[in-house]
């Protein structure tokens, strides 16, 4: 616990990885806590049942903001922010990662002059197509505190001139949401036959990144790679990929797979633990297969975590490579999983939420 005041630490967040990420923060911080939801995911699975699970107690304020466009979001998002924050003052605010909810965060606290912290700054995919670029660069610029989860983290914010005094080295918050959530090897495999899956004998998917469901072309191309693998994949389907499925008329190209309502932490860490490999354009993902030692197909055009590729991830277009990396894999699974099992995680340890919270108190008191 810290010696900070109640409720003065405002902690923003919108979306599942969000709440994931930053669970461990707002535990430590304790009653100096102020938890603000932006509902930028406004589905229950996708929210609530994240903030039950890591045992936070729901938002102290709630937006509203839905789905709306880019612009939208952000603009709303800031609007509500500046009011909460110029009626009641935080003495900081924190935001994690590089959603619309982040750079409205940012945005919101520079308005009214308050400290600003980012969780898992100095991610650059050096892409500017992707929206998610876009928000991480001016939240670093913004910030007052850049929390890096690695060297290379903080060399990308270093070349873009932010100063160093500025930068901290945390480690990712996400080793500690994966030590604390994986569920015990007996509930992992009761999990396992919830789905009708054996160990190390079926693969594990999610997709959601615009640039692969919002293009009809990319989606059909995933749907049919995922199809011709030799084994069950599990697909449990983001809104986003449904409300695509639907609009493209694609529902038949889901008949062979195993197709699941986004599932809670707990079953996501149990699957994906116990799975021969997964695939995924999740960012989130790409660090959690490094802490539970699987392999990892990254179908996108670009990654900000270049530091599991050639070890726990290979990045893929979406495409044939999927499947051919699939079967390249299968072949000699045994040996690609005793691999990876000595390799460390990149990300650090669970002490990052610990390294956020002494970041905070400093930002507070500088
Ligand atoms: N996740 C989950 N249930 C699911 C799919 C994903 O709990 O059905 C978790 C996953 O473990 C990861 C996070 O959600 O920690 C990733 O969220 P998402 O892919 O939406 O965001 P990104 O990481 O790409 O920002």
């Amino acid at each position: 616990m810290t010696e900070l005041p109640s409720r003065s630490v405002a902690v923003v967040l919108g979306t599942r990885p969000e709440i994931i990420k930053l669970a461990g923060t707002v535990r430590l911080l304790g009653d100096a806590a102020r938890v603000i939801y932006t509902g930028q995911h406004y589905d229950p699975e996708l929210s609530g049942v994240f903030f039950d699970e890591f045992g936070m107690h729901r938002p102290d304020v709630h937006i509203g903001i839905g789905a709306e466009r880019r612009g939208t979001q952000i603009g709303r998002a800031t609007a509500g922010l500046d009011e909460l924050f110029s009626q009641d003052r935080p003495l900081a605010v924190v935001v994690q990662g590089d959603t619309n909810t982040v750079a409205a965060g940012a945005l919101a606290a520079n308005a009214t002059g308050i400290p600003l912290v980012h969780v898992e700054a100095g991610l650059r995919s050096f892409d500017r197509r992707m929206p998610e670029e876009h928000n991480r660069v001016i939240t670093d610029h913004l910030s007052d505190r850049c929390l890096a989860a690695t060297a290379a983290n903080r060399e990308n914010l270093l070349a873009e001139r932010i100063d160093d005094e500025r930068i901290v080295i945390t480690g990712n918050t996400i080793v500690e949401a994966v030590q604390r959530l994986m569920p015990e090897p007996e509930v992992r495999r009761e999990t396992l036959s919830r789905f009708g899956v054996e160990p190390n004998r079926f693969v594990l998917s999610t997709f959601h990144r615009p640039e692969n469901v919002d293009d009809p072309a990319n989606l059909s191309a995933i749907l049919d790679q995922l199809a011709s693998i030799p084994l069950p994949v599990i697909l449990p389907l983001h809104p986003r990929t449904v409300r695509r499925i639907e609009e493209f008329d694609m529902g038949t190209a889901l008949s062979s797979l195993v197709v699941v309502d986004p599932v809670g932490y707990r079953d996501f860490l149990a699957l994906g633990s116990e799975a021969a490999l997964l695939i995924s354009d999740s960012g989130g993902v790409q660090e959690e297969v490094s802490v539970y030692k699987r392999p990892l197909i990254v179908v996108r055009r670009s990654t900000e975590r270049p530091e599991v590729l050639g070890t726990f991830a290979e990045l893929v277009d979406p495409g044939p490579a999927i499947g051919a990396t699939a079967n390249d894999w299968l072949g000699d699974l045994e040996q690609l999983h005793r691999g990876l099992s000595q390799l460390p995680s990149p990300y650090g340890d669970s002490t990052a939420p610990q390294s956020t919270v002494d970041a905070i108190v400093e930002a507070v008191h500088a």
